[in-house]
């Protein structure tokens, strides 16, 4: 075992319909089926439950790290998974917020002497295989159709429509990148989401993940 993959996500709201632990549960099943095609040179780490989600904070049952201490807490990790033996580790990301990791990934290389990196799971489409599998054509958008059918496809009781009246409900969202487009996104997910459009896109992204840390082992990532 010389490569692992750390799953990173996050707590936070995903609408009324989506548990809030989505990030991070979609990373997993991600990382799990890379490791899985990859038996047995890869091992995935627990993954880190909490982000940078101070976007979301006006939700109750958010929770969120300061950058700083995101940052802390994934370097540690890895330098556990190094001194396990562990040569390449690549970060499956499944939140956006969490994005500014990406640029830590010099240093973290640096400073323990392995091969260190970062991406977002949906960095595995394409914007025609987007187009393709999703009628929205959004991806990954939020708690939308795209995450929405990840759930139904791979951890279906995270995902229940009982008591949801989105209509009835009064959201007064702060967050200017989201306020215009939570109504689309909840409609998206709640008329466009099947389990069969999620397998499809953890399928791609699985097999994308494990093309990258497969040239990671094989010394030919660029
Ligand atoms: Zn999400």
């Amino acid at each position: 075992m010389k490569a692992a993959i750390l799953p990173t996500g996050s707590t936070e709201q995903h609408n009324e319909h989506l548990a809030m632990e989505h990030d991070t549960a979609s990373a997993l099943v991600v990382a799990e089926q890379a490791a899985l095609s990859l038996f047995p040179d890869v091992v995935v780490a627990t993954p880190m439950p909490v982000g940078i989600s101070e976007h979301w904070m006006e939700w109750k049952g958010t929770l969120s790290l300061r950058p700083e201490t995101f940052f802390s807490v994934a370097f540690d990790i890895c330098e556990s998974l190094k001194r396990h033996g562990v040569e390449h580790i690549f970060i499956c990301n499944g939140h956006a917020g969490n994005g500014p990791l990406r640029n830590e990934m010099a240093a973290f290389s640096e400073k323990l002497g392995i091969d260190v990196r970062f991406h977002s799971y949906w960095e595995a489409y394409s914007k025609e295989f987007v187009a393709e599998h999703l009628e929205s054509g959004d991806c990954p958008a939020h708690a939308a159709e795209f995450e929405t059918s990840m759930a139904l496809a791979a951890f279906p009781g995270n995902a229940h429509w009982d008591g949801v009246d989105y209509d009835a409900e009064t959201f007064d969202i702060q967050n200017e990148n989201y306020r215009d487009k939570d109504a689309p996104y909840h409609y998206a997910a709640r008329d466009l989401a099947t389990p069969g459009k999620g397998r499809i896109m953890i399928d791609e992204a699985s097999n994308w993940v494990a093309g990258q840390v497969r040239s990671m082992l094989d010394g030919s990532a660029a």
